[in-house]
């Protein structure tokens, strides 16, 4: 059988469902998430759905999480989204459920579900749960859509990445037909920032600085957050804005954080492989965009030092 298809008959099998995604979640892990609970209720009204994690302010529009209770360990079916690492997933611990499925879109790091469906080149787990609800009797309506959409889009950055295919545009395509969502309502809520924000961005362009290997770096420490009004979970946003800069192929924001005592860094590159360095320091992701942490000043100019190489073997590649 088709593991979309097996899929369907776990959730179609369990009265409780638990939805769970990684720490720090992004609009494609709430998205995907929240769009599938969505999707089961309004195929299964009687079940009972729960998405459970730490909220992010920030993404507050996509919709809210609920209370996780310890007796669902013993009968709920659990089902991660875009978490490729046992570590990082947020709220519950997979290893005391008996039933567990894994939907992602991150390369392989640790194999802890029953069933997963992993394809690191789809652009979003939201782009797999429409695939999911394409492909089986599950039904989309138009709450779920939004929300799938609005992972979609923020995990491909509007339709910019690599990772955006045919069968990408085919399911959304496929999603708006059948939905009819306000997209342009979506965009008003992702896009829309303060002027506070805006002038981070400024600085960021103001003071970043650029390597011979064209690897763009900016290290900011607390002083630094505190003066601009901003902290480190904003600057992983900030980061998606220096894209398509000719002089950088390769570009990292690292921002004190104090609720862990370490620096937060945000990787992104349009050519260098950098994946590989992010997990060399307690981090990980795709190919293209990552993100580690690390523990002091030290740490942070070797990362910089392992960027810079791999955009200097890019370079010699590439003349
Ligand atoms: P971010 O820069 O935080 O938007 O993260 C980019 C990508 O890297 C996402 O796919 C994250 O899931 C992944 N990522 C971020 N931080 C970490 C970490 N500490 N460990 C593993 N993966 C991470």
């Amino acid at each position: 059988m088709n593991v979309l298809k097996k899929i369907y008959k776990e959730i179609k099998k369990h009265k409780k469902i638990v939805l769970a995604r990684h720490i720090g979640p992004d609009p494609d892990a709430l998205g995907s998430t929240l769009g599938l609970k969505e999707i089961i209720l309004n195929t299964f009204p009687n079940k009972q759905v729960y998405a459970v994690g730490t909220p992010a302010a920030r993404h507050k529009y996509i919709g809210n999480l609920d209370m996780f209770d310890e007796k669902l360990y013993e009968d709920a079916l659990l089902i991660v989204l875009d978490t490729p690492d046992i570590k990082r997933v947020d709220g519950i611990d997979p290893t005391r459920f008996k039933h567990k499925i894994k939907i992602d879109h991150h390369p392989i790091v640790d194999k802890y579900c029953d069933i997963e469906y992993v394809v690191d080149a789809a652009s979003s787990a939201s782009e797999l749960v429409i695939e999911l609800v394409y492909s089986t009797p599950l039904k989309i309506n138009k709450e779920a859509a939004e929300k799938l959409y609005a992972g979609l889009i923020s995990d491909t950055n509007r339709f910019l990445y690599s990772y955006t295919t045919d069968k990408t545009f085919y399911l959304v395509s496929w999603l708006l037909k059948k939905t009819n969502i306000n997209i342009i309502d979506i965009y008003e809520k992702m896009y829309t920032m303060s002027i506070n924000e805006k002038k981070l961005q400024s600085y960021v362009i103001l003071n970043i600085k650029i390597t011979d290997n064209k690897l763009g770096y900016l290290v900011l420490n607390q002083e630094e957050l505190d003066e601009l009004a901003s902290d480190a979970a904003t600057m992983t946003n900030i980061v998606n804005y220096l894209n398509y800069t000719e002089e950088m192929i390769s570009w990292v924001i690292f921002a004190y954080d104090k609720n862990i005592d370490k620096f937060r860094a945000s990787v992104r590159s349009r050519g260098p492989i950098i994946n590989d360095v992010a997990s060399h320091f307690n981090g990980g992701g795709h190919i293209f965009a990552s993100g580690a942490r690390l523990n002091n000043l030290d740490e942070v100019d070797d990362m910089i030092k392992e960027l810079d190489k791999v955009c200097e073997e890019y370079n010699g590649k590439n003349e």
